[in-house]
């Protein structure tokens, strides 16, 4: 099957991180007679040096064209004084927006032997295994009106959602809850904002249509509350965009780092972008020592979600945990056993796992 996948690495470990996603993807290629075409684009900080925008038109076309996306990080401290329209988050909100990826969807699964590098207690995260289902092109951070005041004084923003928007994520969330342990839980503030109100009706509606899925309504504050002291009650959890925005990340510290954590941003169709939870990191660009895993994984979901190769998803899934439960960790890690290796390396075990038919007796255990 021949797949057309556009990689934007970015900035930073964006560079580093991409490089290995690419290796896997090749072992991935051969071992199942696959054909993954590569086309890299620029995006954020180097394409501001380079084109003068973050996002070049060259850039949205190629992704047009691409069956899936690739994306690493953008941003670095070079850039933190330019003006709002020359920012590298410019280009990743843009591309977002311009190829319509209405879902963002976050897993967070906590691998057993990184459990104490968690801030919680392990007892706590020990059986968290949830996904957060994200609306990302509506509510707050797009709604007009929304800016300042001439005099400065007054602020506005709008939190703004028609009923075919919400219908779309609540489908895509039943979808997911439908793979996996079929619980999901709708998360809203209907207590006050009319907003919720209509996604409650909107859920209840759908319902129906699902009946192997039990629903629940949850108000924002009790799901931040319980995700933090309960993490394991949680399946799938769906929600408005900056909810979804805050929930996503407090979750993403469950399993003690960013760099485990993958996601993917996708649409009715298919196509989708898919990115590490992490940023471009620029204190440890260049030396490295960045984990390569939320990268992998993420390239892990693009199988899945994108090309419908459940079989080679899991495979990638298999090879980053038994690497990782085989003792090995970046040193973004603090973990007590084990052995710190860099991302090169991290990279090479999970596509010799890949590579090798017998899998499982080719990685030696470093603290066996
Ligand atoms: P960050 O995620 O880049 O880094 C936070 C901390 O986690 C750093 O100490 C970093 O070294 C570490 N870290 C992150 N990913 C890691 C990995 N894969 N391996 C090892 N360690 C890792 O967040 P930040 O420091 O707040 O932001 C740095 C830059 O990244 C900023 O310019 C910010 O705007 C940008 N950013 C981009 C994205 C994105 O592209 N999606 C997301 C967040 C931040």
């Amino acid at each position: 099957m021949d797949k057309r996948i556009v990689l934007l690495p970015g900035d930073g470990i964006g560079q580093e991180v991409m490089k290995g996603a690419c290796q896997v993807l090749n072992a991935v290629a051969e071992r199942y007679n696959h054909s993954f075409s590569f086309d890299t684009q620029k995006i954020g900080g180097e394409a501001i040096d380079s084109e003068g925008t973050p996002l070049p038109e060259e850039t949205v076309a190629a992704c047009h064209n691409a069956d899936a996306v690739l994306l690493g990080a953008v941003g670095g401290p070079q850039w933190d004084q330019n003006p709002p329209h020359l920012r590298p988050e410019k280009g990743l909100l843009g591309i977002r927006k311009e190829l319509g990826l209405f879902a963002n969807l976050r897993p967070v699964k906590g691998f057993k032997n990184l459990l104490d590098a968690s801030p919680l207690k392990e007892e706590v995260v020990e059986n968290s295994d949830l996904l957060i289902v994200r609306e990302l092109t509506g509510g707050l951070y797009f709604g007009e009106p929304s800016g300042r005041s001439a005099d400065g004084e007054t602020v506005v923003d709008t939190l703004a959602y028609s009923r075919s928007e919400i219908e779309r994520i609540v489908e895509k969330a039943f979808e997911s809850a439908q793979v996996r342990h079929k619980r999901l839980t709708s998360v809203d503030k209907a207590n006050v904002l009319a907003s919720s109100q209509l996604w409650r009706e909107v859920v209840e509606e759908k319902k129906a249509s699902y009946p192997d899925v039990s629903v629940e309504h949850m108000l924002v504050d009790a799901a931040a509350m319980k995700l933090i002291t309960q993490p394991g009650y949680f399946d799938v959890i769906v929600t408005e965009n900056m909810f979804g925005d805050i929930l996503s990340d407090e979750a993403s510290v469950l399993t003690g780092s960013l760099g485990m954590l993958p996601s993917a941003s996708v649409r009715a169709d298919g196509v989708g972008l898919y990115e590490p939870v992490h940023g471009s990191a620029p204190d440890i660009a260049g030396h490295n020592k960045a984990n390569p895993l939320a990268m992998i994984l993420s390239a892990a979901m693009m199988l899945k979600h994108s090309f419908d190769m459940n079989e080679e998803a899991q495979e990638v899934e298999t090879a980053v945990r038994e690497v990782v439960e085989a003792g090995y960790h970046t040193s973004d890690l603090d973990v007590k056993d084990g052995v710190s290796i860099g991302t090169t390396e991290m990279t090479k075990k999970v596509v010799e796992h890949i590579s090798s038919q017998d899998a499982t007796h080719n990685i030696m255990r470093c603290y066996a």
